[in-house]
Parts: C-alpha cells; structure tokens; sequence
C-alpha cells in the first residue's frame, strides 16, 4: 500500500480540522481514508465516521507515505510532534478549506492547517505548521515564523512580521506596518482576543485590550 492520511489530535482542533482534510483530498481527487491519530487512545476506535488510534498504531499502518496534519492547537506541542514525524519520516501535511484564499507569492512551509473563509493575499512568507482559523487573514507582505497559532477572525494587516509560536486570539486586529518599519509580534508573544495591536509586542509577553498593552504578571 502506499500512501495514508492522519489528522493528530483528536480534541476540538482535530475534530474541526477533518472536515477540512476531507474536501481538501475530495478537491484533489485523492480517494483515501483518513486517520485520527491521539496519544489518549489505547484500542483503535472509531470518531466521527474516522477510524482513531494513537501513534504507535499508526507507526504500524503498512503505507509507505503517511501525511500528517498536526490538528493541535498548542505550538509547542505541535513542534515537538513535527519533529517526532520528521525523524520518522512522516511527511508533515498541508490542508486548505475549498473557500480559502491564497493570491499570489505565496511561500508556505509544510504542515499548515487552512479553515473556511481564510485569506492569504499577496507576497507573504509562513513558516511551519501554521494555523489559521476560520475567517481569519493575511495580508500583502507579512512574514510569520514557524509554530504560529491564529484564532479566528484575525485580522493581520500589511507589512506585519510574526515570529515563532506567535499566539493571536479571536478577533485580534493588528494595524498595518510599513515596508521600512514592519509591526514586529516577537517570539512566543500571545495576543489576547479582541485586542487591537498599535505598536510591537516584545517577545514572550501577552498583551490585550484596545489599543493593546502587555498584561503585567502579577
Ligand atoms: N495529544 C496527543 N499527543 C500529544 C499531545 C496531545 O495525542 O503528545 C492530543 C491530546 O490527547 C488531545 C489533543 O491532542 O486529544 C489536544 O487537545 P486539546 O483539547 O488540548 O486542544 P485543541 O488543540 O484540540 O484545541
């Protein structure tokens, strides 16, 4: 046999992610069944019409190219997955919603998980596993690193670098920089839902409210 398809994860991102995998290999005239695969499972089960079963099970399938979605929405959890694939020699897997948007120059590393109503415009460099949630967008000229998370609906605008493990929440709006001066979120930064970003996020920090502001530890 040679080739099988899996989403990891199998809690609300997974879930919501397969429907998407579904019309993604529909759209590309793939017949193939697809796994979910989840580190909770001891016995191969059945979810949503999927058969389920954990990583050594799946490690076990007799295909010679297995892709794999990693359907979780914590980034550090999913680099440590890829990695584990990687040494594997699982390919990561890419999916996209039929609905979804991508213009033109679009440089996209593997692994990405694309919802509904999702926008890519034009000119933009994404790195690893990235996720972007229903209705959320990307525009002209935004770079964003490896491991990025999008709720939905965020609104990121031009000229906006995003680095590694990046979280935005729901209907986060980021204002636009400019090609000189790009709104920099820094790495593992997490903005809150609702949040509208003026300025840059220093790395690591989470920063809410409108105009967003860092959310001191207490
Ligand atoms: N999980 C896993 N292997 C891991 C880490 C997580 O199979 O090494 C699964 C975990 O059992 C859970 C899912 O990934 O079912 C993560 O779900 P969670 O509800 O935390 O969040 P979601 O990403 O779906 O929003």
């Amino acid at each position: 046999m040679t080739k099988i398809y899996a989403i990891y994860g199998a809690s609300g991102c997974g879930r919501s992610l397969m429907p998407v995998a579904r019309e993604h290999l529909t759209r590309l005239g793939i017949q193939s069944r697809i796994y979910f695969i989840d580190d909770r499972l001891t016995e191969v089960t059945e979810l949503n019409g999927h058969p389920a079963v954990n990583y050594h099970m799946f490690k076990a399938l007799p295909y010679t190219n297995k892709f794999v979605l990693i359907a979780i929405a914590n980034s550090q959890i999913r680099e440590k997955i890829a990695h584990r694939l990687e040494n594997d020699g699982v390919h990561l897997w890419s999916v996209q919603a039929n609905n979804t948007i991508i213009m033109d120059h679009v440089d996209m590393a593997e692994g990405a998980a694309l919802s509904p109503f999702v926008t890519i415009t034009s000119n933009i460099k994404i790195g690893k596993c990235f996720h972007a949630n229903l209705y959320s967008y990307v525009e002209h000229d935004c770079v964003i690193g490896d491991y990025v998370t999008f709720a939905p609906s965020v609104k990121c605008n031009g000229n906006i670098h995003i680095e590694d493990h990046a979280y935005i929440g729901t209907g986060a709006v980021i204002k636009q920089g400019t090609p000189d001066k790009p709104l920099v979120i820094g790495k593992g930064a997490i903005v809150g839902m609702g949040a509208v970003v003026t300025k840059s996020v220093p790395p690591g920090v989470t920063v809410v409210g409108n105009p967003a502001r860092i959310l001191e530890k207490r």
